[in-house]
């Protein structure tokens, strides 16, 4: 028996996303004449906030479910989140978009526009090089920091890691904030950092000390405690959970913890007698997708547990024998018998067929694959183009696993999955997404229930520091109160 757990846990430590260093983007050719998305960003100048004594804070909590804070509320937990409904708006139709991988949506949240704009996708293959190509901080468009950093405007951040090169460690009006050195860099950490930072206290970055004599006008947090719980696999001082169950209360155990923390950060604003001053922004990048056998020793019998990636092989196969599939992982090219190029991070599937095939011919495999009982949902090239999808990503089909069924195990698809968390997916559990604006200016909408894109937070963050994002294509929030005169 213990032979057999040593063999289970080491196939679930198998996958581990992991960031690659920066590799140049490489511009594609729109081949297909198909139209991106049309958003008009708000023209009207008078939207934007023309005060220069307001204070902006965007959370970001890495891997924030939406079903992970009703299961809290469930239990009467987060009780300073719950509180917050009342003094703005609860998203309760907050979705994330393509490819709900952290590096590409951090951009695309701070750029308030999609992947046709940002140019990060986490993978794709590049048919001009015959390549998978991995990103990894790639963003194209503008961003917040970009814009503050050009404009003046005091800006602190916590270890929000896409603005770190921006950023200075150690110049006050754009800095960069990490933990003291040698301390756990968990939620606790960073929280504190900033807590100490409003309270115009020092703080130990790193190993300097810094004292910010003002309150930065824009003051970011990020934390990934909850995304690592998700995954379940282990970070920080955290332990893994051996069930599903136990893996959603390791989660909302730390979400109460932090939960204190914006208590704690709200108060500091108050004591500091800045927070009527002081817009609030808090969401995440994407949720999480239990996938894999429920329990460990279900990994075995489970019809979760082992990847997908060959049947789907057999399946193209079976619609036209000309489909030769081959899975490819990053940095690497195809063989040159492949003719339909497989891409993914675990979840869904990124399809591009070497050989061009029409919006027609795409629809007639969608419909087929949608038979199989493990693929959930099928988009097809034009269908991910409007969803704001890359067009240099290439992608012809994006096969989404259902239930709990994943395409892991390039390497080795006899290999075993269980209790484990990943997002790259349109289910749900990563689509429906926690987010929350509230304080200054903000209406008090409490509940909203409106469909919205996480993208619209960077553009509403941008209207009330006083500025349009260049790039911007999600719609503007109609939240704010119009300022008196
Ligand atoms: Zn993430």
């Amino acid at each position: 028996m213990k032979k057999l757990l040593l063999i289970i846990t080491l196939m679930m430590g198998i996958f581990i996303t992991g960031c690659v260093d920066d590799e140049p983007y490489i511009p594609s050719n729109p081949d297909d004449g198909e139209d991106d998305p049309i958003v008009v960003p708000d023209p009207d100048p008078t939207h934007l906030f023309t005060e220069t004594d307001n204070y902006v804070v965007y959370i970001n909590l890495d891997g924030f479910a939406r079903y992970y804070y009703d299961f809290a509320v469930e239990k009467g937990k987060t009780q300073t989140l719950r509180s917050l409904k009342s003094e703005g708006v609860l998203f309760n139709n907050l979705n994330t978009l393509f490819p709900s991988i952290t590096n590409p949506v951090q951009a695309m949240i701070i750029s308030g526009a999609s992947s046709s704009q940002t140019h990060n996708v986490y993978r794709y293959y590049d048919k001009s090089t015959n390549k998978v190509v991995q990103q990894a901080r790639e963003n194209a468009a503008e961003t917040l920091y970009d814009v503050v950093v050009e404009k003046k405007i005091p800006v602190v951040s916590v270890r929000h890691f896409p603005g770190e090169s921006v950023l200075s460690k150690t110049d006050l009006n754009k800095l960069y904030v990490t933990e003291k050195t040698g301390v756990v860099a968990d939620a606790i950490a960073r929280f504190d950092q900033a807590i100490k930072i409003v309270k115009g206290g020092q703080i130990t970055s790193g190993s300097t000390n810094i004292t910010v004599a003002n309150v930065p006008r824009f003051l970011t947090i990020y934390c990934d405690d909850l995304d690592a719980l998700g995954h379940n696999q282990s970070a920080y001082n955290y332990g893994t959970a051996s069930s599903e169950q136990a893996r959603i209360e390791n989660v909302i155990n730390a979400l109460e913890i932090i939960d204190g923390k914006i208590k704690e950060l709200i108060d500091a604003y108050k004591e500091r007698g800045i927070y009527e001053k002081t817009t609030f922004f808090l969401t995440t990048d994407h949720g999480m997708t239990p996938f894999g056998a429920e329990t460990l020793l279900g990994g075995l019998t489970s019809k979760y547990s082992r990847s997908k990636w060959p049947a789907l092989r057999d399946k193209l196969k079976a619609i036209d024998s000309s489909f030769v599939f081959e899975y490819v992982p990053q940095n690497s090219s195809p063989s040159s018998k492949t003719t339909v190029v497989g891409v993914s991070a675990g979840l869904q599937m990124q399809l591009t067929f070497k050989k061009s095939l029409t919006e027609k011919e795409l629809q007639a495999i969608k419909e087929e694959l949608l038979k199989e009982e493990y693929i959930g949902y099928v988009f097809t090239r034009n269908e991910v183009i409007r969803k704001g999808y890359w067009r240099g990503a290439n992608v012809d089909l994006m096969i989404v696993p259902s239930e709990r069924y994943h395409f892991h195990g390039q390497s080795n698809p006899s290999g075993m999955y269980a209790v484990r968390g990943q997002h790259d997916t349109y289910h749900e559990t990563s689509r429906e997404i926690y987010g929350i604006i509230w304080g200054y200016r903000v209406k008090k909408l409490g509940d909203y229930d409106e469909e919205t894109m996480v993208t619209s937070f960077g553009v509403a963050m941008a209207e009330a520091l006083g500025f349009n994002l260049k790039h911007a294509n999600a719609p503007r929030l109609d939240i704010f109160i119009p300022k008196e005169n």
